[in-house]
């Protein structure tokens, strides 16, 4: 809903707008029969023969819920921010980065892997790429780190961090502070690359286990550890009773964004929901 064109799902060419791809998802559930049902969950609790869904004083009894809130890319909330978002201000160069061709210079700010991989999407289209690090030291892994130094149009700038957005229709220039001196550099993009927040501070008491940062845990064990991601099928599970999906409580299964600290795509967003949703299928055909 948050993002202009997207360039990188599939069967549509030309791309489509985020808010119309949206609405198609809406349009195609409901003319296969879904109910939709626009209220914000609070909360889950479940039973060995309910799970119950809370939506503030009301509630849905139920077998199977599949979880698919998202994440949301963290930003700093500067001034200029919300005027400019999505007009040079983004955060998923990525997807981006095709729009910055011929581009004079574009800033990433972070410092951690997704910082790096911003910034090497960007460079092949920008002449000039800055990262702005708020330490006199990168997080992301050494691996990472070489791609910048192999790379003859990407800067680092330790000490460095964004202070204000300029310009009135789209970017034009970022104040900064570099090693404590104020400036304003002539800038066509910036983009954070400064952590995703999943949206499950709902989920706290359910007992549905998420990681440290938040991202639901499913049988996937889908978590990186030091930058190695790990899949693991438990040895005691035959493939049938195996619902890669399912969170910590039977029955609830997670997909998208609020489960993935990794790939934040719509297509592989989109992927999970369909595992999902097979696996909720055959968990009530196995358990009801
Ligand atoms: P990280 O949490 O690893 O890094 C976030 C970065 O943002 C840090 O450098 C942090 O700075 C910086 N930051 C946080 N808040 C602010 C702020 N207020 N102002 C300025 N800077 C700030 O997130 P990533 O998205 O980079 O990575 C998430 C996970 O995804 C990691 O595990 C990473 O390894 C993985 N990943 C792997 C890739 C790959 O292998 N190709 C590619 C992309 C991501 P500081 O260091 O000072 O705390």
């Amino acid at each position: 809903m948050n993002t202009a064109l997207v360039e990188n799902y599939p069967g549509f060419p030309e791309g489509i707008m985020g808010p119309e791809l949206m609405a198609n998802m809406r349009k195609q559930a409901e003319k296969l029969g879904v109910e939709i049902v626009d209220k914000n969950a609070s909360g889950i609790q479940a039973n060995s023969q309910s799970i119950f869904v809370f939506f503030g004083k009301s509630e849905i009894q139920t077998k199977a819920v599949i979880i698919a809130v998202g994440a949301a890319a963290n930003t700093l909330q500067l001034p200029g921010e919300d005027r400019l978002m999505g007009r040079g201000v983004g955060t998923c160069a990525v997807c981006d980065a095709p729009f910055y061709r011929g581009a004079e210079m574009v800033f990433v700010v972070g410092g951690g892997d997704s910082a790096v991989e911003e910034a090497a999407a960007l460079a092949k289209y920008s002449k000039e790429v800055v990262i702005l690090v708020r330490k006199d030291k990168m997080r992301a892994a050494a691996a990472m780190q070489d791609r910048i130094k192999q790379s003859n149009n990407i800067k680092i700038w330790y000490k460095s961090e964004a202070l204000e957005f300029l310009g009135e229709k789209k970017l034009e220039q970022v104040k900064i502070i570099r090693g404590g001196k104020e400036s304003v550099i002539s800038a066509n993009g910036l983009f954070y690359a400064i952590g995703h927040t999943p949206a499950t501070g709902w989920l706290k008491d359910s007992g549905i286990e998420l990681d440290e940062k938040g991202y639901i845990i499913t049988n996937l064990k889908f978590k990186i550890q030091s930058s190695k991601l790990q899949f693991k099928i438990q040895n005691s599970q035959t493939l049938d009773s195996y619902f890669p999906t399912s969170t910590s409580v039977p029955g609830v299964f997670a997909a998208g964004d609020c489960a993935d600290p990794r790939y934040w795509q719509a297509v592989t967003a989109a992927g999970a929901g369909a595992m999902a949703a097979l696996d909720a299928q055959r968990w009530l055909e196995t358990t009801s």
